[in-house]
């Protein structure tokens, strides 16, 4: 007989593990409580048009990176493209434009940074020789923290043909970002920290004073290893995942949220509105608690929420405003420091993409580009409060974040539509206020990473708030992780 395995949460994590074990001959049933799948890397239907739920940019997908691996191995193609100038960040007194082409990215902090130019490239030069070795380690597989034999993955033969990149890892393991800014002179350059803190905050959580080097270095080059457009949006990542376990004989149950689960001797017994099913194993990627251990959200650290906004633009804001400047497929805008209402409300960029619309059954829409728009704000602060409050913030916050990107953007007269959403709309909808996973400090990263395993017999813990982090890509990984330490236990 098949060995039964429930996974609570369609996000891409409990996707990706799902798909893994489906392959390996398990029969998998995913509950999810949204109407469709992919978390907050996944699609939500308004007006006749298919909007992003979170995340907008995918990495990992260039030949041979670390999600393309995965789905060639579950035999998924995945139509993407890759971003040449994926993003622009816009400080006060200057904008610094990411490109794909090493060439052009260390132009460009020439061109960006002329202060301190020489101290800049330096301190790239060794954030990228960091960033190899911490791909390298990613790339074996290794799971941290190590339970089991079979979280090393290839690292012991790793380390062996690779001990000076281990003794650099080791060097700089307890390291923050600041540390090596420390080393070239750069902690009071104001411009290249605020790019840097920039960046950190979507990409890690937390800024330059907190955020742990090693992982850190990976997400600030990983730009130049590819960051891609999935083609019809990220959510198609979700979506693909879904249809493979279908095939492979799977259940994916949307709208079934999961309300209840026991031990009952060895097995769980997972209890929705419709069912009540026994599993041998369960996988939780909810990011929520169903009990004591059965998810980090128990955990005492702090973790974002965002609030959002998504606007459908007409296509000839591309042409008519920007004179043939050249669009970035995202932004990150930081907010003039008399916007008070965003470092109160809401804290960071606002972040900003622009891509091509779809309707519903996935179909461009030719004249539309849809733009999205997210800033992190704590959750508490959206909590309990009276509707009247509630309406007033939410206008407020949105009416400041439309301020700063029409500073940069002039869209307003091309906006033909726009909604906001909080994270009580995020948790009505995917359960939790806080998306985003824990900050990447030096102790969630490196002391204490978050297990796929957990204390509980035949129980694992997936998604953004296990190992290796936030993410699309870190996700799907702690996914993989979770279905070889299933398969490898459960032999
Ligand atoms: C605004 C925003 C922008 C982002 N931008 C990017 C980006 O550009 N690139 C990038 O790589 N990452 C980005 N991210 C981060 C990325 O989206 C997440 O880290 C990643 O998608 C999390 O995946 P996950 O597997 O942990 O699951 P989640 O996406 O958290 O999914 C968990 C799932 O569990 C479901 N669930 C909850 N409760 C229950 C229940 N009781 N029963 C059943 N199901 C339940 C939820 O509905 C949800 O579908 C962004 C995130 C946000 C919020």
């Amino acid at each position: 007989m098949k060995k039964t395995v429930g996974i609570i949460g369609a996000g891409i994590g409990g996707l990706m593990a799902g798909a893994f074990l489906a392959k390996e001959g398990w029969q998998v049933t995913v509950y999810e409580k949204a109407v469709t799948v992919g978390g907050s890397a996944g699609t939500y239907a308004r007006k006749n048009r298919r909007f992003p739920t979170g995340a907008t940019i995918a990495f990992g997908l260039e030949d041979r990176g670390l999600l393309d691996t995965l789905f060639q191995q579950l035999d998924i193609r995945i139509s993407s493209d890759v971003l040449d100038h994926p993003m622009d960040v816009i400080l006060e007194d200057r904008t610094i434009s990411l490109y794909r082409e090493p060439s052009l990215w260390k132009a460009e902090l020439v061109r960006a940074f002329p202060e301190r130019s020489d101290d800049v490239l330096d301190f790239w030069h060794e954030l990228e020789q960091l960033s190899e070795a911490v791909f390298g380690v990613t790339a074996t597989g290794v799971s941290l923290p190590i339970r089991r034999m079979v979280d090393l993955g290839k690292l012991p033969r790793h380390a062996v043909s690779h001990p000076g990149s281990m003794v650099r890892l080791a060097r700089n393991s307890l390291r923050t970002v600041e540390d090596l800014l420390r080393v070239h002179h750069l902690e009071t350059y104001e411009p290249f920290r605020q790019f840097l803190d920039a960046q950190l905050l979507d990409a890690a959580q937390i800024d330059c004073t907190k955020a742990a080097l090693l992982p850190s270095s990976l997400a600030l080059t990983i730009y130049r290893r590819g960051s891609f457009y999935v083609d019809k949006g990220i959510g198609q990542l979700s979506e693909a995942l879904a249809e493979r376990i279908k095939e492979l004989g799977g259940d994916v149950r949307t709208a079934s949220p999961v309300e209840i689960l026991i031990l009952e001797e060895k097995k769980w017994r997972i209890v929705t509105k419709r069912r009540s099913e026994l599993f041998d194993t369960v996988i939780n990627n909810s990011g929520v608690s169903f009990g004591e251990g059965t998810s980090h959200a128990e955990a005492e650290d702090f973790s974002w929420g965002a609030f959002r906004i998504d606007a459908l633009l007409k296509e000839t804001f591309r042409h008519s405003v920007l004179d043939g400047r050249p669009l970035p497929f995202a932004a990150q805008i930081v907010p003039d420091k008399k916007q008070t209402v965003l470092y109160t409300d809401g804290h960071g960029p606002v972040y900003v993409t622009f891509q091509p619309a779809y309707n519903r059954k996935n179909e461009r829409i030719e004249d539309e580009l849809m733009m999205t728009c997210s800033i992190h704000t704590q959750s508490e602060q959206w909590k309990s409060l009276s509707q009247e409050t509630y309406l007033q913030k939410k206008k407020r916050v949105k009416e400041a974040m439309f301020e700063e990107i029409q500073r940069v953007f002039p869209v307003q007269k091309y906006i033909s539509s726009s909604e906001a959403g909080t994270p009580v709309t995020y948790e009505k909808y995917l359960g939790k206020t806080e998306v985003g996973g824990f900050p990447l400090t030096v102790r969630n990263a490196i002391l204490k990473p978050k297990s796929v395993h957990s204390s509980l017999s035949n129980f694992y813990i997936v998604g953004e708030q296990s190992f290796p982090g936030p993410g699309t890509l870190s996700s799907a990984l702690s996914g993989y992780h979770a279905a070889r330490a299933i398969m490898k236990d459960r032999k």
